[in-house]
């Protein structure tokens, strides 16, 4: 019998371009002020401003437990303006971004899954004091002699409250080496890492020593000026030191993503302890953003527990997003503005986007080809820009990698009107395949399981 090996395949990297990978802040200057096309930001510019309010009260610490409605038209970039502040933010402001049908899963109730949302959108900021040791290295013994690969050795560095020896493994050897310390220099050890950095000279250096130097090597040197000790802050979330406390397995259950439902002891616990902790100075709380897309979806349940959660002394701002006009509040036959009960409208700060004109579609869609890495004639743009009027901007979006690979199935590096031309026969938009559907409505298989030419026979 004889087996044919098939040649494997050559897998390319495939590069994900994210639909806001463009976005890389709100684009306003120091006045708040937006310029017409910044940070990957087109127009909106009202909107923009008032997003850039809310970005400094953020930062300022000066607003928790509010929540804003960004309203308007499918693709007038509600979700981009808040991907943009949470560029704007940093690292440190943590920003989760849901949609609310998320909310509704078989392992979690839906208010435990917006609770954790919730939490997951506060930030404590935890000051620790031990965990960098800065001082003068006093004495260095490495024992080279041992064969095998692994060096061993000692050193004695000394700080302000204590002094410390170190067993060296490896790592710390080779750091030594690396950054060529000797006796007399004010280094820098991180606990968790064994990462060794030079900071400078003491000036009691006795003399050097040669950490590269024979087999075993030990120097004493006079004590020098002790340095003091660094402050290291992490940041975590509400929701993660909850998951630790609230597992067995502790801080792995984070990586596992199934943190099921989690006690109401655990949480006060834990509100009891970031009170303490702040009291004590040891932990500083940063309320973060929770933003939630399509907020319709959320049914009344939902709304009720979010307007109760925002009243909450540990609430983060929540920012929520509607395209819907008045329509129904889920379980309820009630209809609202966006399908959002009124008295939770009430207490909202509500941020509007309109409708873009054609100059900024053209833009917003060159920006795009730039960051798929897509040469496009400018004719070609102009036809896009003018079909994205007709129909969609995400409808023109999506043409724009569909029509590069039709250029370049012809040899081209740049995408031409021609190629648009073909990309918009090839794939219907949203209003062209209703057409479609109006026009073969009895071919197709109708509730029922039948068409109407079943019928017919
Ligand atoms: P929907 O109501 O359908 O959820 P939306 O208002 O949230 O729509 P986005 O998803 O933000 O719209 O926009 C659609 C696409 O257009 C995204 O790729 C987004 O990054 C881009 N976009 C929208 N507005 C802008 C803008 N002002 N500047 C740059 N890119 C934008």
């Amino acid at each position: 019998m004889s087996i044919s090996v098939t040649p494997q395949k050559q897998i390319s990297q495939l590069e994900r371009v994210g639909a806001h990978s463009h976005i890389k802040g709100i684009g306003l200057d120091e006045n708040l002020e937006a310029k017409q096309s910044n940070e990957g930001m087109v127009g909106q510019l009202k909107a923009r401003r008032a997003i850039g309010v809310i970005l400094r009260m953020i930062q300022a610490g000066k607003i928790a437990g509010r929540a804003i409605l960004m309203s308007g038209p499918p693709s007038t970039g509600k979700t981009a303006i808040a991907m943009g502040l949470a560029q704007s933010l940093g690292n440190d402001t943590p920003f989760v971004s849901i949609s609310a049908s998320e909310v509704f899963s078989l392992e979690v109730s839906k208010t435990e899954a917006l609770l954790q949302a919730l939490r997951k959108s506060i930030g404590v900021r935890i000051k620790e004091d031990t965990e960098i040791i800065e001082g003068e290295v006093v004495e260095i013994q490495i024992d080279r002699s041992i064969t095998g690969g692994n060096k061993q050795g000692k050193l004695t560095i000394r700080t302000t409250d204590m002094e410390t020896v170190y067993d060296l493994g490896n790592k710390m050897i080779d750091s030594l080496t690396k950054e060529k310390v000797l006796a007399g220099d004010v280094i820098s050890i991180d606990k968790s890492t064994g990462r060794i950095t030079k900071l400078g000279r003491s000036f009691t250096r006795a003399r050097d020593y040669d950490a590269m130097g024979a087999d075993t090597r030990f120097v004493q040197c006079p004590q020098g000026e002790l340095q003091k000790r660094k402050e290291v802050v992490h940041t975590v979330s509400l929701h993660d030191i909850d998951v630790i406390n609230s597992r067995t397995q502790g801080f792995l259950a984070l990586f596992a993503g199934d943190t099921g439902e989690i006690k109401q002891e655990v949480r006060e616990q834990i509100n009891t302890k970031v009170a303490e902790w702040r009291e004590e100075g040891k932990a500083e709380i940063c309320p973060g953003v929770l933003f939630i897309d399509e907020v319709h979806m959320l049914d009344i349940e939902s709304f009720s527990f979010l307007n109760r959660a925002l009243e909450d002394e540990l609430a983060p701002i929540v920012i929520m997003a509607s395209n819907r006009g008045v329509t129904r509040i889920r379980g309820t036959n009630y209809k609202a503005p966006h399908g959002i009960p009124l008295d939770l409208l009430d207490r909202m700060l509500i941020v509007s986007t309109q409708p873009y004109t054609n100059e900024e579609v053209q833009e917003i869609l060159r920006i795009r080809c730039q960051e798929e890495d897509i040469d496009m004639e400018d004719t070609a743009l102009k036809r896009l820009s003018d079909i994205a009027q007709e129909t969609s901007l995400r409808y023109a979006l999506l043409l724009i990698s569909t029509s590069n690979e039709v250029a370049l199935k012809r040899k081209s590096a740049v995408v031409q009107v021609q190629d648009i031309e073909r990309v918009y026969n090839l794939f219907l938009d949203q209003k062209r395949s209703v057409q479609f559907l109006e026009e073969f409505e009895k071919d197709y298989i109708d509730e029922s399981g039948w068409t109407d030419k079943n019928t017919d026979v």
